[in-house]
């Protein structure tokens, strides 16, 4: 066996460790072979996903040489030189007719810090547009905007995943975790067996069953979907009614609670009930188990942790206030062995939120419009203030507005599939189609970057340095196992090319672990503070056994901060704010001509888009098509047996696919996975209404009407 290289998985953010290995003298399927490690995230398990990841390195389309749109519609390919001079020549001429704000930037969750970094860079100071944004703003960003806001700080778990397992009860608010990250369930064993285990989902999904099968680990929580907020605003009613809040701490590290107390006090759980469907009795019940299981009461602790089912939606942010209001009323952020947080889903998706990818935020979780933030990272870049940009549009605003008149004329997108994973994704297309040059850096012919006029071919996780940062804000190094195919390069390479060709004074370096210092630097002092930060501290760490740093991480000597808030909140008074929030539901409701909910959400087999794990035979094989989920009773009163194909039919659109029995749903809603483009692509009938604070889509919940389709 070969020298193994110490990486982690490139899908979720969870970051399960692994080692990779060359096969023996270099015969083996794949050009590396994947051993699951031990580590405080995954406790060495991985999933399916994980273990198949190599294959993705040789999939047999992989991209390996530039490709240019030729005259006869095709792509060909090309040389780095003429297709880096193609990208240079018509950003300089679209430039010059319609300004800087007509070059867009579409980056992602999945990037590393280093490439995030150097894409919020490239964009505000070579392509000077403020026009970037990416993909996270479909995943995190009402978690990110609901925790900035009344905790002063969003990472998402704010304390590290294993401390769920002294829990009394977690409470998981549209999460399935048991098939989006399957080795995290191990941290849920301890509370499940103290019957603490609290799941509200529309869907007795994975996760939920994890509740048992008479309630014997927990409780299932089965709303109406659209109305997990009512959810919330009943367990604070019961919680302030019932005298279970922790009313010094109240006092103490909070502000605002006397205006979340006024809001919900009409939210009595019979009232509740009537909008959300959950019986009163089950909500009163839940309250009392997360109120015994708080320090308040003498308790061993509580968590309540948000996921994308309760987050996507129109008021995703205020879904996750009133989360926060819940935990603040019990007593629990800030506290060791208790707190809330968020589960990011995307690989980077929590230091891809950090770094200046976001169209509002500057590296170090700073705010693009803060004058001394726009100095900080100025003195950094080496740029003057005023130069950098101000905020641009988020995710959805700015895929509609391509080759509108007055917005981007060309787009460049990086790391994400935005023909498969948009809401709407339909009106994406079109809007595609009115660019004049669409750039797409991929490392496989995914389906937006077979609508490009350039692809470029890059590196992916095995083939690269870098550094990764966990769900819970944990810093970790992805290292290099095997040299990149064919002309593959490092995205990192690619900026610093096309500043040149643009005629940029601004340096880009294109060494990852110099890359990282400078994001160091531009982030300290800034919420995520990674100044002390380094590869060889990361490296040197790890070889210590050490687990990774969480950030902040302000200094050589400092040793990372695994717990947020326990002495104060990152606020101007100290304390986090209650705020209060009140349920107005979701923007695309049913009604007599669409009188189903379509949820959507993932299937164990596949990620985002599926542009990898549809790459993955074995991963294929178990899960190879779309699919309608549907409960029998909804199956018998409209004519659609298991395995009939069906159309879902929304105002934007119809998609269609086959029929799943399943008592797991709600009868009045249908569930759909969106990881397949086509006519079973469930991201062509989502709506791209948005919150009104994060810009989030809520792709969670709309109206639709089920058919059966009778072939011919
Ligand atoms: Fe772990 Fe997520 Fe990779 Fe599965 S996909 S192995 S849960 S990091």
């Amino acid at each position: 066996m070969g020298v193994g290289t110490q990486s982690h998985c490139p899908y979720c953010a969870l970051q399960c460790a692994m080692t990779l290995t060359p096969p023996e003298a270099g015969t083996g399927p794949t050009p590396v072979t994947i051993t699951p490690r031990q580590f405080p995230t995954n406790l060495g398990g991985l999933c399916q996903k994980g273990w198949t990841s190599a294959e993705v390195l040789t999939a047999t389309d992989r991209i390996t040489t530039p490709l240019l749109r030729g005259a006869d519609g095709a792509l060909h390919p090309a040389g780095w030189d003429e297709a880096l001079t193609v990208i240079a020549t018509r950003v300089r001429a679209i430039q010059a007719e319609h300004g800087p704000e007509a070059i867009a930037v579409f980056g992602g969750g999945g990037l590393t810090n280093e490439k995030a970094y150097a894409l919020g860079k490239f964009a505000r100071t070579v392509l000077r547009t403020p026009n970037i944004d990416y993909n996270g703003r479909f995943c995190m960003a009402s978690a990110a905007a609901g925790a900035n806001r009344s905790l002063g700080a969003d990472r998402g778990l704010p304390f590290p995943l294993a401390d769920l397992a002294g829990a009394g009860a977690v409470m998981l608010l549209g999460s399935n975790l048991a098939e989006t990250m399957p080795p995290s369930v191990q941290h849920l064993a301890d509370v499940r067996d103290r019957g603490g285990l609290v799941v509200v989902d529309p869907r007795r999904s994975t996760t939920a069953a994890l509740t048992g099968a008479d309630g014997e680990s927990g409780v299932h929580l089965q709303p109406v979907p659209g109305t997990d907020l009512v959810v919330l605003l009943a367990l604070t009613h019961v919680v302030l009614t019932e005298g279970l809040a922790d009313q010094a701490y109240l006092a103490d590290r909070t502000t605002g609670a006397t205006e979340v107390q006024r809001s919900v006090a009409a939210w009595w759980p019979e009232r509740a009930e009537g909008v959300c469907g959950v019986p009163a009795a089950q909500l009163r019940a839940t309250a009392r188990l997360l109120a015994a299981a708080a320090p308040v009461h003498g308790g061993p602790g509580a968590y309540i942790l948000t996921g994308r089912g309760v987050e996507q939606s129109t008021q995703g942010t205020a879904t996750v206030t009133a989360a926060i209001n819940l935990a603040l009323t019990l007593g629990l952020p800030g506290r060791v062995g208790s707190g809330y947080g968020a589960i990011t889903g995307q690989g980077n998706g929590q230091g891809g939120r950090e770094h200046g990818q976001k169209s509002d935020q500057l590296p170090g979780y700073r705010k693009i419009d803060d004058p001394a933030a726009r100095a900080h990272v100025a003195r950094v870049w080496g740029v003057d203030p005023p130069t950098i940009p101000g905020p641009g549009k988020p995710a959805v605003q700015l895929l509609t507005s391509l080759g509108t008149p007055g917005g981007p004329r060309a787009l460049f997108v990086h790391g994400s599939n935005v023909l498969v994973s948009a809401p709407n994704a339909d009106r994406v297309a079109d809007r595609l189609r009115a660019l004049d040059l669409l750039v797409v850096c991929d490392f496989v012919p995914s389906e937006t970057a077979l609508r490009a006029d350039v692809v470029l071919p890059v590196t992916q996780w095995a083939e690269e340095e870098g550094t990764m940062t966990s769900l819970e804000g944990r810093v970790i190094r992805r290292r290099r196992a095997l040299a990149p195919p064919g002309q593959a390069r490092s995205e990192l390479w690619i900026f610093a090319e096309l500043a040149r060709r643009l005629g940029s004074g601004v340096h880009f370096g294109t060494d990852p672990a110099a890359v990282f210092d400078e994001l160091a630097a531009a982030s300290g002092g800034g919420i995520a503070d990674y100044a002390g930060l380094s590869h060889a501290r990361l490296d040197a760490d790890e070889a210590d056994g050490g687990p990774g740093l969480f950030w902040p991480v302000p200094g050589p000597d400092h040793p990372g901060t695994p717990r947020l808030f326990l002495d104060d909140f990152p606020t101007p008074d100290g304390r986090a704010r209650m705020i209060a929030v009140d349920h107005v539901g979701p923007s695309d409701d049913v009604r007599p001509d669409a009188p189903i909910y379509l949820v959507t959400g993932r299937v164990l087999q596949h990620y985002q888009s599926g542009a990898q794990t549809h790459r993955v035979p074995e991963l294929e094989r178990l899960s190879s098509e779309p699919f309608v989920e549907l409960h029998p009773i909804l199956g018998f009163r409209l004519g659609i047996a298991d395995g009939d194909l069906v159309r879902l039919t929304s105002v934007r659109g119809s998609i269609q696919a086959p029929a799943r029995w399943t008592d797991r749903i709600r009868p009045d809603t249908v569930f759909m996975p969106f990881h397949w483009s086509g006519a079973g692509s469930v991201n062509r009938i989502t709506t791209d209404a948005t919150d009104p604070i994060s810009h989030m889509p809520e792709f969670k919940v709309c109206a639709v009407s089920v058919t059966p389709l009778i072939p011919a």
